[in-house]
């Protein structure tokens, strides 16, 4: 994991959410640490009953894309984000290793997996999109001659650019785009 200092995360945010950062940080509201495949996960205590979500990837020059499951998609880095960045920097070690998603995914039974995405969907129903959508070297229905639907795609793409106009995050639209010509294939 890339080095990071202070001066990088205030950098990533404007002062006042980089202070309430600070104050979440310090009153203990970052939980549950864990460092999966270099990247971190956390979840941060705030005004919401259920702990706001936040994942940190690194390149090797430092801190390569963040997200929060918090509403303030205003540019810059949320106040959640920052609690934890500020806490990584004060006892990294207190992000515990995990093994990597692939890796606990081939230990579950059919069953599990059943289930668990069956919970996936109901807590975030708008990726029930994504069972329409063939996989990666995978076809859906033997035998049919499928169809794709390109306006999903199209909408797809769309979503996309809007998204980089309001966040200018370009590392995340290459990697949408990768994704859905991925698919493609
Ligand atoms: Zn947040």
């Amino acid at each position: 994991m890339a080095k990071i200092t202070e001066s990088d995360i205030l950098e990533r945010t404007d002062e006042g959410r980089f202070k309430r950062g600070r104050e979440y940080q310090r009153k203990g509201a970052v939980k549950d640490r864990v460092s999966r495949e270099g990247n971190l996960e956390a979840g941060v205590e705030g005004s919401y009953r259920q702990p706001y979500r936040v994942s940190v990837s690194f390149s090797d020059d430092g801190i390569k894309s963040t997200s929060c499951s918090c509403l303030d998609d205003y540019y810059g880095d949320c106040k959640h984000v920052v609690a934890v960045l500020l806490d990584l920097l004060d006892n990294d070690d207190a992000f515990k290793e995990v093994e990597p998603v692939g890796k606990t995914l081939e230990g579950r039974s059919k069953e599990e997996l059943t289930l668990l995405i069956q919970e996936m969907l109901e807590r975030e129903p708008s990726l029930k999109r994504l069972l329409d959508e063939p996989l990666p070297g995978f076809s859906r229905s033997k035998g049919s001659t499928e169809t794709v639907d390109r306006t999903l795609y199209r909408q797809d793409v769309r979503n996309m650019i809007e998204g980089y106009n309001e966040r200018g995050d370009e590392w995340h639209v290459s990697s949408s785009l990768q994704s859905l010509v991925k698919k493609g294939r």
